[in-house]
């Protein structure tokens, strides 16, 4: 078994009569959405998917996006491409927005009453308007021939995720833009040599969110962690056509 993976994990499960807080990150609430058998199996019972490993590249890109846009941040400024698709608006400077941005360990919060169970979220970015509207960014890195779209079936996860953080930043007490950006960089592998340089063409996608869903979500996956059943699972699932081909085999 791999350093990265325990099949039988026994930290970080769900237990109503405990206590000690209960973390449910937004990527989890994604996983409850997809496949609630597979939910119930990680959050409750320890036996988690193995993950995906890291994607260190676009780690890269969004650091460096989160460096750039500190420095406006810090100045007072718009970045030039907020400028260019005429974004009124600077990126937000607020005492806690390294702790937004921290979605390993503190992210944007709230728990939800009656229960020990704390949403979380790790936001890229978030702007503020002449208003004082908080307006949620989300970076995104790929590479691909084409311009980047949110068309796609699969990109339905990042509309959720965009709506679920401004679900959170409006528990908190804030008001939230509904319109919130997808600062989405492309690199461009049309070059005659790589060079040891990968160049970006960078797009900002506007989304439009609409987070009355989240709220119904939390409260379902709430009530399928307090179950003793274990649920249905998902339709289409790839894990689950090798998890039944494999058996078949092995009988
Ligand atoms: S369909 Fe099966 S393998 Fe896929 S996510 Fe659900 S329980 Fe897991």
């Amino acid at each position: 078994m791999s350093q990265y993976y325990n099949s039988n994990r026994t930290r970080n499960l769900y237990d109503a009569n405990s206590s000690d807080l209960f973390r449910l990150s937004r990527g989890r609430i994604d996983n409850f959405l997809n496949c609630p058998r597979c939910f119930y199996l990680d959050r409750k019972l320890g036996v988690a998917q193995p993950p995906g490993y890291p994607f260190n590249l676009n780690s890269a890109v969004d650091k460096l996006l989160k460096k750039e846009f500190d420095i406006h941040r810090a100045n007072g400024t718009s970045h030039p491409l907020m400028n260019e698709y005429e974004i009124e608006a600077v990126p937000l400077a607020h005492e806690k927005i390294d702790e937004w941005r921290d979605s390993l360990r503190r992210g944007v919060t709230t728990q939800i009453d009656g229960t020990n169970v704390v949403i979380t979220g790790g936001v890229d970015d978030v702007w503020v308007s002449p208003t004082g509207e908080f307006i949620i960014v989300d970076y995104k890195a790929t590479s691909k021939d084409g311009d980047v779209t949110l068309d796609a079936d699969w990109q339905i996860g990042y509309k959720r995720q965009m709506e679920i953080y401004q679900w959170l930043f409006r528990k908190n007490g804030f008001t939230v833009s509904p319109t919130g950006y997808f600062v989405y960089c492309n690199g461009n592998s049309d070059k005659e040599a790589f060079d040891g340089k990968l160049e970006f063409d960078i797009k900002i996608l506007p989304y439009v969110g609409d987070d009355s869903w989240v709220e119904r979500t939390v409260l379902d996956a709430i009530e399928c962690l307090k179950s003793d059943d274990l649920p249905e699972s998902g339709e289409d699932c790839d894990f689950c056509a090798y998890r039944k081909a494999a058996k078949e085999i092995e009988k």
